[in-house]
C-alpha cells in the first residue's frame, strides 16, 4: 500500500477518533450538572425511573433523600454568589462521597439535591441520610473567603408496596425535607415520622 494511503487511513482513524471523543464528552455534559458535577434533573429522573421499576418489578428496597442547604441565601447575601457557589460545589462533592457508587445524587433545583438509594430500606436510609447531614455540618467548606460552614435539612421516603410512583416516592421525600426545616434545620426527617 502506498504511504499516501495509509497516511489517508490514520488521517481517517485520527478523525474518527476524535468524534467519538466529542460525542461522549457532549453526552457527559448534557447529562452533568454544570455547577455541581452531579447529575442533571433530567438525566437523574431517567435513571431514578429505571431504579424505580427494578425495584417494583423485583420487590427489591429503595429509598429517596430530598436534601436542602439551610439558610443558603446569608451565605450569598455574606460572602458573594461565587462564594456561595463554591459552597454548594463543595456541598455536593462531600455529599457523593457519603453515599454508595451505586446510590445515584441528582441536583433537583438550586441548592436542592435529591439522592436514590437502591437496595436500601427505611433503616439503612435513614443511616445514610444521617451520615450526610454529619459530613456537612462537621467541617467547615473551604472557600476563597475563608471557611463556611453550613448545614443542611433532609427528608427521607423509601419505596414501600404502598407506592404507586416515582413522583409520590419523590413528593414523600420533598414533604420530609420540609418538616425538618419547619422542626428546626440540620435534621432528618422520616416520611413516617
Ligand atoms: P432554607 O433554610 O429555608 O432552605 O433557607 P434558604 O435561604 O436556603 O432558602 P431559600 O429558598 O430562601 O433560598 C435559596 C437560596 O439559594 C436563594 C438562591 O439565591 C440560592 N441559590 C440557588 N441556586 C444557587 C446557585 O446555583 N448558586 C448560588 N450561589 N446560590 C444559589
Ligand atoms: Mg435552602
Ligand atoms: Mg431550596
Amino acid at each position: 500500500m502506498p504511504v499516501s494511503s495509509i497516511s489517508l487511513i490514520a488521517n481517517q482513524t485520527a478523525v474518527a477518533l476524535e468524534k467519538a471523543r466529542l460525542f461522549s464528552e457532549v453526552q457527559q455534559l448534557a447529562a452533568t450538572d454544570s455547577l455541581a458535577g452531579l447529575h442533571n434533573r433530567r438525566h437523574f429522573f431517567e435513571l431514578a425511573g429505571h431504579e424505580f421499576e427494578r425495584a417494583r418489578r423485583y420487590g427489591r428496597p429503595l429509598a429517596a433523600i430530598m436534601l436542602d442547604i439551610d439558610h443558603f441565601k446569608q451565605v450569598n447575601d455574606t460572602y458573594g454568589h461565587t462564594i456561595g457557589d463554591q459552597v454548594l460545589r463543595a456541598v455536593a462533592a462531600r455529599c457523593r462521597e457519603s453515599l454508595r457508587e451505586i446510590d445515584l445524587l441528582g441536583r433537583y433545583g438550586g441548592e436542592e439535591f435529591v439522592a436514590f438509594l437502591p437496595e436500601s430500606d427505611l433503616h439503612g436510609a435513614r443511616n445514610a441520610a444521617e451520615r450526610l447531614r454529619q459530613c456537612v455540618a462537621e467541617a467547615p467548606f473551604d472557600t476563597l473567603r475563608g471557611p463556611v460552614t453550613v448545614t443542611i435539612s433532609l427528608g427521607v421516603a423509601s419505596f414501600m408496596e404502598s407506592c404507586p410512583g416515582l413522583s409520590e416516592l419523590l413528593n414523600q421525600a420533598d414533604a420530609a425535607m420540609y418538616a425538618a426545616k419547619a422542626a428546626g434545620r440540620n435534621r432528618v426527617v422520616m416520611s413516617r415520622d
